[in-house]
């Protein structure tokens, strides 16, 4: 599974980084940072996560 971003929706809140900063890395000027496109088996929840946390849906996952 990989994260995909659709960066023109991206608000740069920082919600995602909230659910798991090991994939998701917001910098103070609202630059968001993917750390790790590739889902690691475990993490799939966390990841789910935070996809569902982003209110302007610029996250979604490739199965
Ligand atoms: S939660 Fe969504 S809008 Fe906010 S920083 Fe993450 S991807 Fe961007």
């Amino acid at each position: 599974m990989r994260i995909d971003v659709n960066w023109d929706r991206c608000a740069g809140n920082g919600l995602c980084e909230f659910e798991t900063d090991k994939y998701f890395e917001v910098h103070d000027d609202g630059t968001l940072d993917v750390q790790q496109w590739e889902v690691d088996g475990g993490d799939e929840q966390q990841v789910r996560r935070a996809v569902a946390a982003c209110p302007t849906e610029a996250l979604s996952l490739i199965e």
